[in-house]
């Protein structure tokens, strides 16, 4: 049976619990609000699936086939999309023909894998969200879907897509994978506290946008709208959540020791921002997003095909793509030195006293964000974000 030495090895991906024949495998929350795997032993008939089922142990090895920049032609999915809306195209299509999407979406202070059959509610998975999912039991039921014969868009993490194809065993004709050049993801604890400090602030949370193009693509913020009709906007330079991800205060350990990196990924098609739209292809940049796409199997050069006749897209070099754009499609989270500080203090005196101690937030931060609407207006902020841009999202 599984056991967890060293919590660098474990990406809680939850394939071991959905795997287990006799249901002994239980997620359990750590100090820090991680889930790791804890095995009721007396149930245990030592079968190995859990070990054997783990995507910190398996290794694939991709290619790529082709390598494309894209934009949805589609206004309100570029609107609420992290990048150029590629993933909700994908999404859209499939369950326009019958299929069902599953991906991440906000629900009561968490952020959760969840089934979607309708076109209505494709919304919902849109965004990247920049914390742990809970997936739950949702690879067997991707399985039931798939012996069913349902077409399944699976998107996540590229450890939970690799953890979704070691669960399978087999490929399926009827699955579609999506993951993308991922830098980690922080703690779903902290995350439901800001959540609750910000309704505690502010009013009961409606929408929750993590990457909204306030300034343009390439300056988004936290964007949250409340039952009370206000809204908020705010960067990394002030947002609690925005800068804790950007600073990797409050990440994954194992996002630091990622196994799941380069070609070792299962997916059909990877995504991951396009900085650099212009270096890459010659044309102007229209700062509302374009998102980078490789092409990983025929079954999804099949899917891209698919759905191209919803896209702008611009053929591109992937090697080119990944030098500029895709740093975090092989290189694991920065290990920062003090985490285990941040976490004693929120544990501690709650959010806002570990922000304060452990975060570059400081008054000027304050200056700056109330600059940039007006850096905005008179296009001053793109010249700025050019010259320190970076290729982290
Ligand atoms: C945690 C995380 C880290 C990322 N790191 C990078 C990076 O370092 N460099 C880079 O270029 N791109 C990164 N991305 C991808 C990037 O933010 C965009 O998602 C990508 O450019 C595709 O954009 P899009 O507009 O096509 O789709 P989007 O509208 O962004 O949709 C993305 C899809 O990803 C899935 N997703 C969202 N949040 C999560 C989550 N917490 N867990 C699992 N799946 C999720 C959803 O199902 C969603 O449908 C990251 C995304 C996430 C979620
Ligand atoms: S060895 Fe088998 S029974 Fe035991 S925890 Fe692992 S999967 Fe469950
Ligand atoms: S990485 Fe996934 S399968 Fe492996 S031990 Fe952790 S939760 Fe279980
Ligand atoms: S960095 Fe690696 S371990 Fe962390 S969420 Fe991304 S794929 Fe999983």
């Amino acid at each position: 049976m599984i056991e967890i030495k060293d919590k660098l090895n474990c990406c809680g991906c939850e394939a071991c619990a959905n795997i287990c024949p006799k249901h002994c495998i239980t997620m359990k929350e750590d100090e820090w609000g991680f889930l790791y795997p804890k095995i009721d032993a007396e149930k245990c008939i030592d079968c190995n699936l859990c070990n054997n089922v783990c995507p910190f142990v398996n290794k694939y090895d991709a290619s790529v086939i082709s390598a494309n920049a894209t934009q949805s032609k589609d206004e309100e999915i570029l609107k609420n999309s992290s990048s150029g809306g590629m993933f909700t195209t994908l999404s859209k299509y499939v369950v326009k023909n019958g299929g069902i999407s599953i991906g991440a979406q906000y629900r009561n202070k968490e952020i959760v894998h969840t089934i979607i059959e309708s076109i209505d509610d494709i919304g919902n998975h849109s965004g990247s969200k920049y914390v742990q999912s809970h997936i739950n039991d949702i690879y067997i039921k991707v399985q039931q879907f798939l012996k069913n014969g349902k077409v399944v868009l699976f998107s996540g993490t590229p450890c939970q897509v690799n953890a979704l194809n070691c669960f399978l065993k087999k490929k399926y004709v009827n699955l579609y994978t999506v993951d993308f050049a991922c830098a980690g993801v922080s703690s779903p604890k902290v995350f439901s506290s800001y959540i609750e400090y910000m309704e505690k602030k502010y009013g009961k949370i409606q929408k929750i946008n993590f990457r909204y193009k306030t300034y343009g693509y390439h300056s988004s913020t936290m964007y949250l709208k409340f039952a009370n009709a206000k809204e908020y906007y705010r960067s990394r330079l002030t947002d609690y959540m925005t800068n804790i991800w950007t600073s990797y205060i409050a990440m994954r350990p194992s996002c630091s020791s990622c196994k799941t990196k380069g070609s070792n990924r299962s997916s059909d098609l990877t995504l991951f921002e396009c900085w650099h739209f212009n270096d890459l292809t010659g044309v102007k940049d229209d700062n509302r997003g374009w998102t980078n796409v490789l092409v990983n199997t025929k079954k999804g050069m099949q899917l891209f095909n698919d759905s191209s006749k919803y896209l702008k897209i611009h053929q591109i070099n992937y090697e080119k793509a990944l030098a500029l754009d895709g740093n975090t499609y092989y290189k694991s989270a920065t290990q920062v030195n003090n985490k285990n500080r941040f976490f004693s203090s929120f544990n501690r005196n709650g959010l806002v006293s570990a922000v304060k101690k452990y975060s570059d937030i400081n008054f000027f931060s304050y200056v700056k964000e109330l600059l940039k609407p007006i850096l905005y207006k008179t296009r001053l902020l793109t010249k700025f974000k050019r010259i320190f841009s970076s290729s982290r999202c």
